[in-house]
C-alpha cells in the first residue's frame, strides 16, 4: 500500500502541509488546520494543551514570565504553522478534548465515537490546531486551556481519557509516556540507574519505574538543581531514589566531582529527563562503560551526545528518546496507579485548572 495516496487523503497527512511541498506534518512547516474531518481523520474540540516543557521554557523565558505575552505568542505560533511547533525547540506537546467528527473510512476501525474524551499521543508538531481562543495559561505547569480544533491522522495517536485519572494528570502523564515504558524495557533487575531532571514529570515517572524494575539489589540515583522541591522530597520519602543529588547538569566538571559519592561503580542505565540543553556530558560521564544513556530531553544535541562520548572514549549505547513506545500510555497511566503517593503528587502539582 503507498502511505501517501489513497482517497481519504494521505495517512500520513501530507495532505495537510501547506509549505514546503514534499514534507510529512511534523517536518512541515505550515499545515491546514481546518476543522473538517477526510475520510481518515478524527477532527476533535480542544481543551487543553500540555506544551512540551522543553518548549514552555522558551516561550516564558522568551517572554520575560509576562503571562499575556506568553499567550500572545503561542496564538501567533499556532495562526502562524497551523500547529503548536516551538521552532526554536523544534518540540510541540499534547492535548485534551473530544471527538467531533470521525472520517468515514475510520468509523468501523476506530475504538472511539463522537463525544468521546481523549488525550492525543502524537505531538503537536503535526498535529493540524486552530485555536479559536486561548482561555488560560499557567506559567508553572505548561498548561494552556484553549477553544478550537485539533485533527488527527488515521486510526492511532490518540487514548480515550482514563475514568479512575483526572483529565488534567492524565495529560501530565501521557504527554511524556515515553519515559516509564522506555525505563520498564532498559533498566534490568539489579542495574544501578540515574536520573537526570528527576523531580521533573517524566522524571519522577522514570525513577518509580526503575525502582520497580531495579528491586532491592539495584539502585536507583536522581540528580536535580535542588534538593528541597516537593519532587526531590517525594523520591526520598517514598524510596524511589536510593541517593539524591543537588546538582546543575550543564555543570559537568561539578557532576563528574560528586559521581564517586553517589555512583561509585557509575550507571548502567542514565536517563535524560531535562529541559535545558548542554546536559549530554553530565549523563555520558554518570554511565558506565558499556551502559545505556536515554536521552528523553527535546534539549538533546545529537552533535553534543555523539562527539562528548568520542572526546571521552566512552563507548555506550545512547538512545534517542522515542516519545512512543508499544503500550507507553498504559505502561504511564499504570506507574500512577502503582504509586499512589506519586499519584497525589500530580493531583496536587497538575490536576487543578489555576
Ligand atoms: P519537567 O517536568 O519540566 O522537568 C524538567 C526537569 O529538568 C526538572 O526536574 C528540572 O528541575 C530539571 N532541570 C532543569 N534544569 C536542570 C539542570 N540544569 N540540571 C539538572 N536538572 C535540571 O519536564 P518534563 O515534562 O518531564 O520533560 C522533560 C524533558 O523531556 C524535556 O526536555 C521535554 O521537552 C522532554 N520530552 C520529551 C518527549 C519525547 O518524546 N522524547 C516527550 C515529552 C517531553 P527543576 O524542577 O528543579 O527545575
Amino acid at each position: 500500500m503507498n502511505l501517501l495516496s489513497g482517497k481519504g487523503g494521505c495517512r500520513l497527512g501530507s495532505h495537510r502541509v501547506i509549505e514546503p511541498a514534499g514534507a510529512l506534518p511534523q517536518s512541515a512547516w505550515s499545515l491546514d488546520p481546518s476543522p473538517a474531518a477526510y475520510p481518515n481523520e478524527i477532527v476533535c474540540d480542544v481543551e487543553a494543551l500540555n506544551i512540551d516543557s522543553a518548549s514552555f521554557r522558551q516561550i516564558v523565558e522568551a517572554n520575560g514570565h509576562d503571562r499575556e505575552r506568553v499567550i500572545a505568542h503561542i496564538a501567533a505560533l499556532v495562526l502562524e504553522r497551523g500547529k503548536h511547533h516551538n521552532p526554536v525547540t523544534g518540540s510541540g506537546g499534547m492535548f485534551i478534548g473530544r471527538v467531533r467528527e470521525i472520517g468515514s473510512d475510520l468509523r468501523d476501525r476506530v475504538s472511539v465515537r463522537e463525544g468521546d474524551r481523549i488525550a492525543s499521543l502524537v505531538s503537536l508538531t503535526m498535529t493540524p490546531l486552530r485555536l479559536d481562543r486561548i482561555e488560560e495559561v499557567d506559567l508553572e505547569t505548561g498548561r494552556v486551556w484553549v477553544r478550537g480544533s485539533a485533527v488527527l491522522f488515521g486510526p492511532g495517536g490518540y487514548t480515550k481519557l482514563p475514568d479512575d485519572i483526572a483529565d488534567q494528570v492524565a495529560l501530565a502523564v501521557l504527554d511524556v509516556a515515553g519515559a516509564p515504558a522506555q525505563v520498564r524495557r532498559l533498566a534490568e533487575p539489579g542495574a544501578t540507574v540515574a536520573v537526570f531532571g528527576a523531580d521533573g514529570k517524566s522524571g519522577l515517572l522514570a525513577c518509580a519505574q526503575a525502582r520497580g524494575r531495579v528491586g532491592a539489589e539495584g539502585r536507583v540515583v536522581g540528580i536535580a538543581p535542588r534538593d528541597d522541591t516537593p519532587g526531590a522530597r517525594l523520591l526520598r520519602d517514598e524510596g524511589y531514589v536510593d541517593a539524591f543529588l543537588a546538582a546543575d547538569a550543564r555543570n559537568a566538571a561539578d557532576v563528574a566531582t560528586a559521581l564517586p559519592g553517589i555512583l561509585p561503580a557509575l550507571a548502567d542505565l542514565t536517563v535524560n529527563c531535562v529541559n535545558v540543553g548542554g546536559t549530554e556530558l553530565s549523563s555520558i560521564l554518570a554511565t558506565r562503560e558499556g551502559g545505556t544513556v536515554y536521552f528523553f530531553s527535546m534539549c538533546t544535541s545529537f552533535t553534543a551526545a555523539a562527539l562528548g562520548a568520542e572526546g571521552l572514549c566512552k563507548d555506550v549505547t545512547m538512545i534517542v528518546g522515542n516519545g512512543y513506545a508499544t503500550g507507553h500510555a498504559a505502561t504511564a497511566l499504570q506507574t500512577l496507579r502503582d504509586h499512589p503517593a506519586l499519584h497525589r503528587y500530580f493531583v496536587e502539582r497538575y490536576g487543578a485548572r489555576s
